[in-house]
């Protein structure tokens, strides 16, 4: 049975959220853009008001929410500040390998101060030399007993700079890649961790984006949160589970863009009337509202089958895919529709614009998952339809080249051109194509 209604605790927690965005995140989003710096005091408001960190289960005293609402709340703070969105979300993917790691007593531990108190948690596979290929990370974890020791660095870190604690991708040696990566919890002050200079962006500059050094990190065998041999494995896991959330922000992106379109179309005048009686314009924002209405769609499915118990790696890349492409298109048609006035920095269009485009790069780029849904599409997807050599004639009876099939028994199909051929043995050469014998392949006995 499909449902997409929300319950009325979903619906509330997007009251709640969509309260905050407007509160507390729009009338801070420009200075901070404008200053490039994280409005901290934003993100405890956040943890305060219980929208960051929701996704920790129950049973570590957490509110025990799923993907569908951390979808729901991101929506609507990416709406209001897509780098402000990016600050708070972040808890949740540094949290992921951790909420799905089997070491109980470092859940419960970290679950719990991260649950109580005000602490950032960021997540680290990225380095200076490889992103895409996270199979190619190179920072080291040597094994001294039973604890690692890390050395090598990270870069492109969201909230790096600002994080209490870090998920740090490592590798045992990295000419094993996918073999040799485990995970591990380090805590900021530890020593030989140093943070880089803020990276100056194109957008989301309300986000947080350092780089990340290690210099013989000593991490004690209680916060392996993977062993290597299973990292690889585990931040997959955990992007199925983030991507969705990923789309929610490409959503809240798009849709403040097509209502910022919306307002200004129905004031604007030109050549005697309102922009919004061109219906070059009115299929303008068609066209946003239904790429708007896909991308959320999406979203939703991967988020559901993610709190479903289905594994939504696929649907979660759809949905990356989709709604971060459909917000890159829905922002530059909204800007275009302010026209000159779209290009400066009084409109929120700009802004919007610079903050949508990371939306394709972070969390796999728009490229990786194509990777990833070729690699399915082509592999592991199930047809319905029958192989082409193996479709039922296409006109039952008559050959293609419209001669009866005569009192002859059998059909032959040519595998190259597809001709059909009827006869009790094939031709020695295809008319069509000129293909011998033994390209044929016969399709039917006639009764
Ligand atoms: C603002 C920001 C915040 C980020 N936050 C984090 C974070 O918190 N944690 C973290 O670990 N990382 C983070 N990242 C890193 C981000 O995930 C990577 O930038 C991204 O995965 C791409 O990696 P790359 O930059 O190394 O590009 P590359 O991997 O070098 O790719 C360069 C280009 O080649 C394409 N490409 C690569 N491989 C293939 C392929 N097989 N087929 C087709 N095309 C391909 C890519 O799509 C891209 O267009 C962040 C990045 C940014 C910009």
């Amino acid at each position: 049975m499909l449902d997409f209604n929300l319950t009325p605790e979903q619906r509330e927690v997007r009251k709640q959220a969509r309260a905050f965005a407007l509160l507390e995140v729009l009338p801070v989003a420009w200075e901070y853009d404008e200053k490039d710096e994280v409005p901290l005091f934003v993100l405890e408001k956040a943890f305060s008001a219980g929208l960051m960190n929701t996704d920790i289960p129950r049973h570590y005293g957490g509110k025990g929410f799923g993907i569908l609402e951390s979808a729901l709340i991101t929506e609507e703070v990416a709406a209001a500040c897509p780098g402000l969105a990016t600050s708070i979300f972040d808890n949740s993917l540094g949290m992921g390998p951790l909420l799905l790691s089997s070491n109980e007593k470092l859940k419960t531990n970290y679950l719990g101060e991260i649950r109580k108190n005000f602490k950032l948690i960021c997540f680290a596979t990225s380095e200076p030399v490889t992103g895409s290929d996270v199979s190619g990370i190179r920072c080291l974890a040597e094994a001294d007993g039973a604890d690692f020791v890390l050395n090598g660095s990270k870069y492109w870190i969201t909230n790096g700079g600002i994080a209490d604690y870090m998920t740090i991708f490592a590798t045992v040696d990295p000419k094993l890649r996918y073999e040799g990566i485990g995970a591990f919890l380090i805590e900021k002050n530890w020593p030989g961790v140093s943070i880089g200079r803020p990276i100056p962006k194109l957008g989301q500059r309300c986000s947080n984006t350092v780089g990340i050094r290690f210099e013989n990190v000593r991490v004690p065998k209680e916060n392996i949160i993977a062993p290597p041999g299973e990292g690889f494995a585990l931040a997959m896991k955990t992007f199925a589970r983030t991507r969705p959330v990923i789309g929610a922000f490409a959503v809240g992106a798009a849709r403040s863009a097509m209502e910022y379109a919306i307002d200004y179309v129905k004031k604007r005048r030109a050549f005697g009337k309102k922009l919004v009686n061109f219906q070059a314009v009115q299929f303008k924002i068609a066209d946003m509202y239904q790429k708007v209405e896909t991308a959320r769609l999406l979203t939703w499915k991967a988020a559901w089958e993610a709190d479903n118990g289905i594994d939504p790696t696929i649907s979660a890349s759809v949905a990356k895919l989709y709604a971060a492409e459909a917000a890159q298109e829905v922002v530059d048609e909204a800007l275009q529709v302010f026209g000159g006035y779209g290009y400066t920095r009084m409109f929120p269009l700009e802004k919007l614009l610079r903050d949508t485009r990371l939306f394709r790069i972070y969390e796999g780029t728009s490229e990786i998952q194509r990777v990833i849904l070729s690699g399915f599409a082509l592999n592991d997807y199930k047809p319905v339809m029958p192989a082409l050599e193996d479709l039922p004639l296409l006109r039952n009876g008559v050959s293609r080249d419209g001669r009866p099939p005569g009192k002859d028994r059998n059909a032959w199909r040519c595998r190259m051109c597809g001709h059909i051929h009827y006869g009790n043995r094939a031709p020695d050469m295809c008319p069509y194509c000129f293909f011998p014998e033994r390209a044929f392949k016969k399709i039917r006995s006639r009764p």
